[in-house]
C-alpha cells in the first residue's frame, strides 16, 4: 500500500521545488498535529491565511451554518446573497475614504488581475508600473507585474506595458507619468523577504499617482487584518489607495479575496457592451459568511492590539550572532541569515523540532516569522528557544 506522501507525489502536480511534505492531520489554534498526534507550533499561518489561528469556533461554525442554508447559487454579483452583502458592509465600515465598492474573487492573484483591469478601463491607459522583487500572484497578469525575471521569462511573452521602479527609492517614482494607468504596490512587500517602505516614500508615492492622475493599487493581500499591527498595513503610512487588494486572512481559512475602490472608479467596469468582470465562485457565500466572522473575532477580541509586544518579543529573543537582521513589522518578520544553505538547514532543524517555518520566494537566505495573531508569549519562547537551538546547531 502506497503511503499518502508517495500518492502525493505520484498523483498531486509537483510545481515547487521544495515542498514541505508534511502530513497533518488537525490544527487548532497555533498548533498543527501530524498523524502520530505530534504539535507543531505554525510560524507561517499557511502564509498569511490564520490571523486567527486555525479552527477558530466562531467562523466554523458560521461556515457550518451557511452550508445548511445554501452554497453556491449564481455567479457573484447576480444575486443578492446576504453573507457578501454583510461582508462587504462590514469592510466598508472599516475602510477609510471612498473605497466603499467591493469586488470579490477567489484568490489574491484574481484580485490583482480584476484591479489592473480596472485600472485600464478607468484611466483609459495602458502602461503599469510594478516594484522590483514583488509577488502579487502565478497568474499571466499577476506574473507580469511581478519583479522578479527569473521566475517570469519563461512565461514570455506576458502583459506588455510594464515597467518596473525599484521599492522604497524616491528617485525612481519620476517613472510614474500621465501615461501610468496604475502603480501595484505591496504596502509591505512580502515574499522580497519583508521590506517596510519609508512613510516619505509611500506619501511621495501616494502623491505623485495623484499628481499623475494614475491609480495606486496597494496590494495586502499578505500584510492586512492585524498581521503588520494595524486592521490595514496601510494605515501606518497615512495614505489611502485607490484600488485595495485583500485574500488569504480575508476569507479566515476560506478562500477569498477582494478588490475594493470607490464607486466612481468600479463603475468602470460596469458598462456594456464591453464585458466587465465576472466570476463564478468569486465571493463564494460560505467563505464570505466564514470571513465576516473572521473579521468580528479579530476586531471584537482586540487580537490586534498585542502584536506590537509580541513582535517585540521576538526581537529581544532571537537574537544570536547568525541572525544578521530581523526585518518588518508586527508579525510580518523575517530572520536574515548568512546563505539558503544555512537557511534551510535551520528551518529543517525546527521542523524536525516542531516549529513550522519556511523561507522566501525572492529572499531564500530569511526565514519567515508569521505566526497566527493569538500565539500566547509562552508559545513565542517556545519557538524562539526552537529556532535559537537549531541557529546555534549550525554555527
Ligand atoms: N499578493 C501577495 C502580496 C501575496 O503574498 C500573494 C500570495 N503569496 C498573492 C498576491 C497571490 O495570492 P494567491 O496565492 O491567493 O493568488
Amino acid at each position: 500500500m502506497p503511503t499518502l506522501r508517495q500518492l502525493f507525489l505520484a498523483n498531486n502536480a509537483q510545481t515547487t521545488n521544495f515542498p514541505l511534505l508534511l502530513e497533518f492531520e488537525r490544527a487548532e489554534g497555533v498548533y498543527m498535529y501530524n498523524t502520530k498526534g505530534e504539535a507543531f507550533i505554525d510560524l507561517i499561518s499557511g502564509i498569511g491565511v490564520s490571523n486567527l489561528g486555525h479552527s477558530n469556533p466562531q467562523v466554523v461554525s458560521a461556515i457550518k451554518d451557511q452550508v445548511d442554508k445554501y452554497m453556491h447559487l449564481m455567479v457573484y454579483g447576480e444575486y443578492v446573497q446576504t453573507p457578501q452583502v454583510r461582508f462587504a458592509e462590514k469592510l466598508i465600515s472599516l475602510l477609510p475614504g471612498n473605497l466603499q465598492s467591493v469586488y470579490f474573487t477567489n484568490s489574491g492573484s484574481e484580485a490583482v488581475e480584476g484591479a489592473l483591469k480596472l485600472a485600464k478601463r478607468f484611466t483609459g491607459r495602458a502602461q503599469i508600473v510594478a516594484c522590483a522583487n514583488s509577488y502579487h500572484g502565478s497568474t499571466h497578469g499577476a506574473l507580469s507585474v511581478m519583479g522578479n525575471e527569473e521566475f517570469k521569462q519563461a512565461y514570455r511573452p506576458l502583459l506588455p506595458g510594464v515597467s518596473f521602479i525599484r521599492f522604497n527609492e524616491l528617485d525612481d517614482l519620476e517613472l510614474i507619468t500621465t501615461e501610468t494607468a496604475c502603480v501595484i504596490v505591496e504596502t509591505i512587500q512580502g515574499e522580497a523577504g519583508i521590506r517596510v517602505p519609508d512613510a516619505a516614500y509611500m506619501k511621495a508615492l501616494r502623491a505623485r499617482c495623484t499628481q499623475t492622475g494614475t491609480l495606486l493599487i496597494l496590494d495586502e493581500i499578505q500584510a492586512a487584518f492585524g498581521r503588520t499591527g494595524k486592521l490595514f498595513a496601510f494605515e501606518h503610512f497615512d495614505i489611502v489607495p485607490d484600488i485595495l487588494l485583500l485574500a488569504k486572512a480575508l476569507g479566515g481559512g476560506m478562500p477569498v479575496g477582494a478588490f475594493i475602490a470607490s464607486h466612481t472608479i468600479m463603475d468602470a467596469l460596469k458598462d456594456n457592451p464591453i464585458l466587465g468582470h465576472i466570476t463564478t465562485f468569486g465571493g463564494h457565500p460560505v467563505c464570505c459568511a466564514a470571513g465576516l466572522a473572521a473579521l468580528e473575532v479579530l476586531l471584537n477580541e482586540n487580537l490586534i492590539a498585542s502584536v506590537a509586544e509580541k513582535e517585540a518579543l521576538f526581537r529581544k529573543l532571537l537574537v544570536h550572532p547568525a541572525i544578521k537582521n530581523i526585518r518588518g513589522k508586527g508579525l510580518m518578520l523575517a530572520i536574515e541569515l548568512d546563505s539558503f544553505d544555512l537557511n534551510k538547514k535551520i528551518i529543517d532543524r525546527c521542523i524536525e523540532n516542531g516549529v513550522i517555518t519556511d523561507w522566501f520566494l525572492h529572499c531564500s537566505n530569511s526565514m519567515r516569522i508569521a505566526p497566527p495573531l493569538i500565539i500566547t508569549p509562552k508559545e513565542i519562547e517556545k519557538a524562539c528557544k526552537v529556532i535559537l537551538e537549531a541557529v546555534e546547531y549550525y554555527s
